[in-house]
């Protein structure tokens, strides 16, 4: 079987790690230390984190009902703002960039709002300051959603201290992974508190839990390259020869894809064991990346999406935008069904899913972003080799060709 590539620099299980020591496997704990955040709560994904987020913030101002969203992310978040009863309000992105509209941003915030959702995409910590602001303005709740982004950090500290709530996720692919989980937190003791105990109140659902054990298993089982294209190559070449994009990513959720139950302690505790190599599994990812991105910085018409100042991110893949619609087309025809770990990380803008088309927005920035943006992983199998093949490919349709 052909070797495959996954899309993202997850962190892969040993064998002893299926049979966590006891001393070793309190995984809030263990986040807390390496993180230097809050005990966390421990969920049972990064959505049904965000979810208690917004339940405990709308019990602190129950008449506040819109939560403002980038137009351009996981969709689960959209879903998950529905899903109990509130309005998603999508926020374009500023033209070229990850960071929000600020105009809008400023024209969608009012007394309505409850939260504003600042998204650290790619690992990359966004900039915080003037939303902020906006928040301040109107006594809006900030919470960061940083599913892609544990391990990055302002100076020394990590993402999520500066919002009021954050949450990271560890679902497969996002680094971590206890095969779904997420991992919630305030800094703010009182909030911290509502956030833990609103937690514990989730039911324990066995059937969910047995599933999820079980894909742990296969993950330990399969996550490498030579059997990556079982779980993941093959449905990705099967939808992309169906034109069916959004199943290619796998962003085709709905309500159903939200179970909400406790994370399984056999889970958590193997996520722990894993997380001893967190520290070194960044270290080394930080170095191919900071390499790989000079690299492509050649390349003409990419822009390659890189850290703040001041800032450090774990790179979980390298995030890159295409000056024309028509160029990233052609590279990603080359490039998506070669098992090289180049895809695309949200294939649309939040209201071009089926699933929440009837949510009105004025995003032309996310559409486009959504239509000229590719990425290529970052993972350690990714050698210097294969990344030369994608560089090469990539020279081949940039170089040379007009503006
Ligand atoms: C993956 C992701 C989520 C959802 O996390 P899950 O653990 O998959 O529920 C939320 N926001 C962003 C930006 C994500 O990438």
């Amino acid at each position: 079987m052909s070797k495959e590539i996954p899309p993202t620099d997850g962190l892969s299980l040993l064998f002893k790690d299926l049979f966590p020591q006891k001393t070793q496997s309190d995984l809030a704990r263990i986040l807390s230390e390496l993180l230097g955040i809050p005990t966390p709560a421990l969920t049972c994904s990064g959505t049904v984190a965000f979810i208690i987020a917004l339940e405990t913030l709308h019990e602190l101002e129950p008449q506040r009902t819109q939560v403002i969203l980038p137009a351009w992310t996981c969709p689960l978040v959209a879903l998950a703002v529905e899903k109990i009863g509130l309005t998603p309000i999508l926020c374009d992105l500023a033209q070229n960039s990850l960071e929000f509209d600020l105009k809008q941003l400023s024209q969608l915030s009012n007394t309505s709002t409850l939260a504003i959702v600042a998204t650290h995409f790619a690992g990359l910590v966004c900039d915080l300051i003037a939303i902020q602001k906006i928040a301040h303005q109107h006594g809006i709740y900030l919470i960061e959603d940083a599913a892609q982004a544990m391990g990055a950090k302002t100076h020394t500290q990590s993402v999520g201290l500066i919002g009021d709530i954050s949450f990271f996720s560890l679902a497969f692919g996002k680094g971590l992974t206890s095969a779904e989980g997420g991992v919630l937190f305030s800094r703010h003791l009182e909030l911290h508190r509502k956030l833990l105990k609103n937690t514990a109140q989730l039911p324990t659902l066995h059937g969910w839990e047995i599933k999820r054990c079980l894909e742990l298993i296969g993950y330990y089982c399969l996550y490498r390259p030579s059997s990556l294209s079982l779980i993941y190559g093959h449905n990705l070449r099967k939808a992309l020869k169906n034109n069916d994009e959004i199943s290619a990513v796998g962003d085709d959720f709905d309500q159903n894809s939200i179970p909400m139950h406790q994370l399984g302690k056999w889970r958590s505790a193997v996520a722990a064991s894993a997380a001893q190599r967190l520290a070194t599994h960044w270290q080394s990812a930080q170095q191919r990346a900071t390499y790989r991105i000079q690299r492509l910085k050649q390349i003409p018409h990419l822009q390659v999406f890189e850290k703040r100042l001041d800032t450090t991110t774990t790179y979980p893949f390298l995030l890159i935008l295409v000056d024309q619609i028509e160029l990233c087309k052609a590279i990603l025809d080359e490039l998506w069904t070669r098992g090289l770990g180049v895809t695309k990380l949200f294939v649309r803008a939040i209201n071009q899913y089926p699933a929440l088309a009837h949510i009105p927005a004025n995003t032309p920035n996310a559409i486009d972003f959504a239509a000229r943006s590719f990425t290529i992983s970052n993972s350690v199998w990714l050698d210097d080799d294969r990344f030369e093949q994608v560089v090469e490919i990539l020279q081949k349709h940039c170089i040379n060709k007009k503006d």
